[in-house]
């Protein structure tokens, strides 16, 4: 039997993820200002897309990068999806359009990239239109990578005509100032719950309960939503309900063995500190009589309601709070068994406010 022979010319599947301005969630106003600056020829040489992982900051660096290069852009400026720019950027596969990330298991970005970046740009774009350069995460050109962040200054310093460079970042605070200062900032927000929710359910299909609750832990990055389980994060849910139920009704030595064993996982530990936050949260929203599609535990509501019934909002208020400080001792780096054993007792006295200590 012959084997079917690879037609040379079959396109490679497309990537994940948005490839034109249209396709981008949120962040409307960014869109529209790199659009209106595109159209008026007034894009900067370098951009630096700031804002937290996972919403879409090298998304919109690509969908420039579509519309700068199309052949065919709509009256709006955005690419056409159909001529062969078009389509080698949906494949994946534009030679104009350059991701530059740390290799392999490396947290830094090589002086070698950059300096293999710098030989690529002396040569105009291959397509004749605009080769743009994404620098993904800016964070790994740091202090500590002082060769490979002042090779790129030079770049930044004096780009070559039709190249673009896009670094996206976090925050400013790990980034060199001299980068900073010689790059446009955008500020990318985290999306809203109700669009993460919305995607969780058209592109994973989940019940309105668990989009709801994955999209309360995702910190509005739709990319961090679409890795979560949601089963998994349903079981830990659960697990955390049963802890703080138990919290409440036991004994000090209960509260300490509870702190013993959960310190020893770290993740364990920070996601106990999200969803009992978010119980919390649920509670004084429904008490406060919040419209049902913004709870995250909206296939416990008979148990709400329950703990509704029988709690008072101020001492909610207080778990809440509390948790709250848990987080910032642990992120100051206290004693995680110390700090819980504090948590703890405090979750168990809110839990019974009434009863003599
Ligand atoms: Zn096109």
């Amino acid at each position: 039997m012959a084997t079917p022979r690879k037609d040379p010319a079959t396109t490679p599947p497309p990537e994940p993820g948005p490839k034109f301005f249209r396709e981008i969630l949120g962040h409307d106003w960014v869109v529209s200002h790199l659009k209106s600056a595109m159209l008026a020829g007034r894009l900067a040489h370098a951009y630096l897309f700031l804002g937290p992982g996972g919403v879409g900051k090298a998304a919109t660096a690509r969908a420039l990068a579509a519309a700068l290069n199309c052949t065919q852009p709509g009256a709006d400026g955005d690419a056409c999806g159909t001529c062969p720019s078009c389509r080698r950027m949906q494949a994946g596969a534009h030679p104009d359009f350059l991701v530059i990330s740390p290799i392999e298991s490396k947290v830094q970005i090589s002086i070698d990239q950059i300096r293999e970046l710098r030989r690529l740009t002396e040569y105009p774009p291959l397509g004749g239109g605009w080769r743009v350069v994404v620098i993904k995460p800016a964070e790994a050109l740091s202090v500590q990578n002082d060769a490979a962040a002042n090779a790129l200054l030079k770049t930044l310093e004096e780009p070559p005509p039709q190249h673009l460079l896009v670094l996206t970042a976090r925050g400013e605070a790990d980034l060199l100032p001299t980068i900073v200062s010689r790059c446009h900032k955008l500020a990318f927000a985290p999306l809203p719950s109700a669009l993460i929710i919305q995607e969780l359910e058209n592109r994973r299909s989940l019940p309105r309960s668990q989009a709801a609750l994955v999209a309360a832990l995702s910190g509005g990055s739709l990319g961090r939503a679409l890795a979560l389980d949601p089963e998994e994060l349903v079981r830990q849910r659960d697990q955390v309900l049963s802890d703080l139920a138990h919290l409440n009704r036991g004994s000090t030595g209960l509260v300490l063995e509870w702190a013993q064993r959960l310190a020893k996982n770290r993740a364990d530990l920070e996601n106990f500190l999200l969803l009992a936050q978010l119980w919390y949260r649920d509670l004084l929203l429904s008490h406060f009589q919040a419209p049902a599609g913004l709870l995250a535990h909206q296939d416990l509501m008979s148990l709400l309601e329950q703990a509704r019934a029988g709690g008072a909002p101020a001492t909610w208020f207080a778990s809440f709070a509390a948790l709250g400080t848990a987080q910032r001792h642990l992120q100051a780096n206290l004693n995680p068994e110390l700090t819980l054993d504090i948590l703890g007792l405090r979750l168990q006295h809110q839990g019974n406010p009434h009863e003599p200590r």
